[in-house]
């Protein structure tokens, strides 16, 4: 494994070759902080590394210095703790609150992340969609409360019936 939740072989390559290379540590850093500041039950990696053949291929229709070629981008989705999914909007909004530099919106679920900088890649900074061809989001910040894992309320309860006793710990929703 390459962190708690994510393992090298989520972030091989869909060419025929499924080629692998070592994701950015930043990345992996970044995407296990997005998936406690969601309190996600899993965060799906749809896209991890692109070799450049892979990557210019009319089925990706990308570049061949695409940040997927660079190791610091993953496109993924994001399922809540009831296994529904988060909508794009609220994983993207999560995504700028732990720091990724690159941004954008994919489909209604699904994100493209990456930790661009201007030592890996051609600039530093992109939030945009691709659904509407917005390439200059300011921001996706709408005051979504998040409540990380471990920063949820417990209390403990106890009850007595037919001369047992029953705890146990009740968490917030
Ligand atoms: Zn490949
Ligand atoms: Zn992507």
């Amino acid at each position: 494994m390459l962190s708690e939740h994510f393992d090298l072989s989520e972030f091989t390559c869909k060419c025929s070759k499924h080629c692998t290379a070592t994701p950015d540590k930043e990345l992996i850093d970044k995407l296990e902080k997005l998936h406690n500041m969601l309190d996600a039950k899993s965060i799906i990696i749809t896209s991890g590394y692109r070799c450049p053949e892979h990557s210019a291929s009319p089925e990706v229709g990308g570049t061949v210095n695409d940040a997927h070629t660079r190791n610091i981008a993953a496109d993924i989705i994001a399922y809540k703790q009831d296994n529904t999914q988060y909508d794009a909007e609220t994983i993207a909004e999560a995504a700028e609150l732990v720091g990724f530099t690159g941004i954008g919106i994919i489909t209604a679920y699904a994100v493209h992340v990456d930790v661009r900088n201007k030592t890996n890649y051609v600039n530093d900074h992109w939030y945009g969609n691709e659904r509407t061809g917005n390439d200059y989001i300011k921001t996706f910040i709408r005051g979504t409360k998040f409540v990380p894992r471990g920063t949820k309320t417990k209390m403990k309860v106890t009850i007595e019936y037919d001369d047992h006793t029953f705890s146990g710990l009740l968490e917030e929703d």
